[in-house]
């Protein structure tokens, strides 16, 4: 952890929010520092079981009324949000810059896609719309209604501060529920900021909460009964744990964990085009993304050529403070992550993959004291080694060679993750083959990173998932929201045919 216990209130002490104030909170502190320079930028609260305790009894009082509120009153509160959060996108992105270190661009890119998933719940009348059937016997009518469902809790992880917590809260309000968000203990300025913004567009006090702290207030918060469903996203250990914890108490949950995504490269493609996919997708947000590209899969005569444009291509990413237009990756988010990205560097080469590059030795353009790891390639890695198989979660890529498209597919389809994959082709029928066979939730076709837009559906398969019904689109309504089939008879005796049958 970057983090240290402290006391000392120089700097921005996060708040708690409960039935809508913000307040401070009486648990112990934790010291968070800027990961591009070390300083200490604000104080993160852990919460006391009394003030989880307290939220959740402000979400629960807040629902009984936010339900009755009707469906077009409340997408109005998310037209307003989402003008409020465009004309404060650039105060949010440099907060999520500060605290999280990834570039402004990148900052400011996330927020968009956050924004999108608002833009999303604003059309909550068309979505809460259900089925009718008329005269489905003599005087009798069945239509289908959704209902919120009551306290949602939403955590999620470090690494993407706006957008992950904008997957959650806008949608699950939206539907008539009232939320309890825990942001990520490593980033949480960006989702105050968020809930303070939406709290300024009318909602009514005590509809979102916010706590802070780590595993005991997840905890506490799924051991109350009030709480009706979870979503968490983060890594695959503690998704699946609150995947089974909150099942077991009979929770709905949808836990979206960790990835290893492969990219293919075949033979025939767009290798310009590849290579800056293969950029993007492995070094964007410093390889600290669910999506980020880990694996590439070099198909045939392609591997020799991919390798020496990847090496020449990342050699030419500086690395420096988030905040600096000449930055083109910023640090990893603390010290932890640092050495643990280090450590697998070291194991890939004790494994006998061949060093392309390596991030170790890379300094900042621009001297600063941050937690930096350069862009890394390892070539001739073979599918068992550990860094081919585990999650790194940082800037480390590499390279599989493979004889043949049968032979990538297996590689891919080999992980115990399913997040995403893509492949980059000349071939339309490689690309749908490609598309069908592989065990992933998003697949991209010469697309580098298959983020979806907030309109459809966004979850791995296997390791990388675990529920049913995933984050964002139509899958999300459905999470937040009850079905129930209401028939009602209404005898017309004028209308009866005489027709029997
Ligand atoms: P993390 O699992 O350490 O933490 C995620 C959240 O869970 C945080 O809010 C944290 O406070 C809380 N938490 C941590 N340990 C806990 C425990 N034992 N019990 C209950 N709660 C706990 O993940 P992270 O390091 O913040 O984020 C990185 C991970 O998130 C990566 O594995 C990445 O792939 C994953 N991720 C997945 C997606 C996706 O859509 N699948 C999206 C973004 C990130």
């Amino acid at each position: 952890m970057a983090t240290q216990t402290t006391t000392k209130a120089s700097v921005y002490d996060c708040p708690i929010c409960i039935g809508g104030e913000w307040r401070a909170s009486a648990g112990r502190r934790e010291t968070l520092l800027n990961p591009a320079t070390r300083e200490p930028i604000t104080t993160v609260p852990y919460c006391t079981p009394e003030e989880v305790r307290a939220a959740v009894d402000s979400a629960q009082a807040a629902f009984e009324s936010w339900r009755q509120v009707p469906a077009v009153d409340r997408s109005h509160i998310f037209f307003r949000y989402r003008e409020l959060l465009l004309k404060h996108s650039e105060e949010i992105a440099r907060i999520t810059t500060l605290e999280h270190g990834k570039t402004l661009e990148e900052s400011r890119a996330s927020l968009g896609r956050g924004i999108e998933a608002v833009e999303f719940a604003t059309s909550v009348p068309t979505l809460l719309m259900g089925d009718t059937l008329a005269d489905i016997s003599r005087g009798v009518d069945t239509v289908t209604v959704r209902q919120p469902i009551g306290v949602c809790m939403g955590i999620p992880p470090f690494n993407f501060p706006s957008m992950v917590p904008m997957w959650m809260f806008p949608l699950a309000i939206a539907c008539g529920n009232s939320f309890v968000l825990k942001p990520s203990e490593r980033v949480p300025r960006t989702a105050i900021r968020c809930v303070e913004l939406l709290y300024e567009a009318g909602l009514p006090q005590g509809v979102c909460n916010v706590v802070h702290g780590t595993k005991d207030v997840v905890d506490a918060l799924l051991a109350d009964a009030r709480v009706k469903a979870v979503s968490f996203v983060g890594s695959s250990p503690v998704a699946r744990s609150i995947y089974e914890t909150a099942g077991r108490k009979g929770k709905r949950v949808q836990a979206m964990g960790g990835a290893k995504n492969h990219l293919v490269v075949m033979p025939g493609c767009d290798l310009g085009a590849a290579v800056k996919a293969i950029l993007g997708a492995a070094y964007g947000c410093t390889g600290q993304r669910c999506l980020a590209t880990s694996v590439v899969v070099a198909v045939g005569s392609v591997a020799d050529p991919l390798v020496e444009e990847l090496k020449k291509a990342a050699s030419q990413i500086a690395l420096g403070a988030g905040d600096d237009p000449k930055t083109g990756m910023g640090p990893v988010v603390n010290a932890a992550a640092k050495e643990r990205i280090e450590n697998y560097i070291a194991e890939g080469e004790r494994e006998g993959a061949r060093v392309v590059a390596d991030g170790r030795k890379a300094r900042p353009h621009d001297g600063t004291n941050g937690y930096y790891v350069g862009p890394t390639i390892f070539d001739h890695v073979r599918p068992e080694m550990r860094i081919a198989r585990e999650e790194i979660f940082g800037p480390v890529l590499a390279v599989i060679r493979a004889k043949d498209m049968e032979d990538a597919v297996a590689v891919v389809n080999g992980s115990e993750f399913g997040n995403a994959t893509s492949i980059f082709t000349g071939s339309g029928a490689e690309g749908r083959e490609f598309a069908a066979r592989t065990s992933a939730g998003m697949v991209g076709v010469n697309v580098g990173v298959p983020a979806p837009s907030a309109f459809f559906p966004f979850a791995g398969w296997k390791g990388s998932f675990f529920g049913d019904l995933h984050a964002l689109g139509r899958d999300a309504v459905q999470f937040y929201t009850e079905t129930k089939v209401i028939t009602s008879r209404w005898p017309t005796p004028a209308r009866e045919h005489k027709i029997t049958f």
